[in-house]
């Protein structure tokens, strides 16, 4: 976690030293609150880091996630924090450009985006006004996606369930073998509806606890396994019988670096750290990690694993 916070920090610094460049005195704000009622009514967000210059605005998002790669581009959360920013500092500054980052440091993940003050004050107006207007009305469409996983109702809402329950058309309409296009059409999907299935599962759990009623379920105890009662006891015991009762494990890297300090734990066990490659994992073709090539290469490297 330093470790993230530490690189969005120097990723911060090169941002103001080249707002610096452009502008004698850049504002820089930290955790700004951002209001961006004039387009979306009550609409407001905390923007993590704001540096405000001549020419050029900053909008920084520091996301820690793991689980969504988040992209700048066209992303209407930093446009809407880039809003919130130009409402404060568009008369202060000749403010041109807005450029909106986010910073997923767990993902590798720097990207940025640029738009013009023009082209971002258009797609307020046409965009992002006239569906606040629809959403407020209750009108306008539902659209499911990744970002459901967010939703107060994701366990609930049907659009969500009719487009992951796309799928099921598999069952009936396939009954041999997937061609590979069809493979790629269920891999596209593939995350969303496992997520989708263990929203409504776990929904379905607790409604049952509360006393609702699923035909054809009932609530069980889960399986579990034996533990000590009380750890200390235990260790008296087997030492008193003569045994050793702990496990002695080198401590993991983590652990090691908290232990002796990074700048000590560099000299002293630098040389026998090592990365080894990860598993091959199919991802979209969107993702920014290099493809492993050499299909066969790969294979023989994991087989014995498995
Ligand atoms: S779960 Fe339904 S309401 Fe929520 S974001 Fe998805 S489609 Fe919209």
């Amino acid at each position: 976690m330093a470790e993230c916070t530490d690189s969005y920090l120097q990723y911060v610094i090169r941002q103001v030293e080249k707002a610096k460049e452009r502008c004698k005195d850049p504002i820089v704000l930290v955790e700004q609150r951002l209001d961006f009622s004039k387009w979306i009514p009550q609409g407001f967000g905390t923007g993590d880091c704001v540096i405000v210059s001549d020419d050029v605005l900053t909008v920084i998002d520091f996301k820690y996630g793991l689980g969504v790669l988040v992209e700048s581009e066209n992303n209407p959360q930093m446009m809407c924090y880039a809003l919130g920013a130009l409402e404060l500092f568009d008369s202060l500054y000749d403010i041109k450009r807005i450029e909106m980052t986010i910073f997923q440091p767990r993902r590798d993940n720097v990207s940025t985006y640029e738009i013009s003050k023009d082209e971002l004050l258009e797609w307020a107006q046409s965009v992002l006004s006239l569906t606040a207007k629809l959403a407020e009305n209750g009108e306008g469409d539902f659209k499911a996606g990744e970002h459901c996983q967010f939703c107060k109702v994701k366990a609930t809402c049907r659009k969500r369930a009719e487009y992951n329950l796309e799928l099921a058309k598999y069952d009936f309409e396939m009954p041999t073998n997937l061609d590979n296009t069809e493979i790629a059409a269920i891999l596209s999907k593939a995350d969303e509806l496992i997520s989708w299935a263990s929203d409504v599962k776990e929904y379905a759990l607790q409604q049952a606890l509360n006393g609702e009623e699923f035909d054809g379920f009932k609530v069980v105890e889960g399986r579990s396994t034996r533990k000590y009662t009380d750890e200390t006891a235990v260790a008296d015991a087997v030492t008193q019988a003569g045994f050793d009762p702990y496990e002695h494990k080198v401590l993991g890297i983590t652990a090691m670096t908290k232990l002796l300090g990074k700048t000590r734990f560099e000299k002293l066990l630098g040389g026998l750290i090592e990365k080894p490659k990860g598993k091959p994992t199919l991802v979209p073709i969107t993702d920014k990690r290099k493809q492993i090539n050499k299909a066969a290469d790969a294979a023989d490297e994991f087989k014995e694993e498995n």
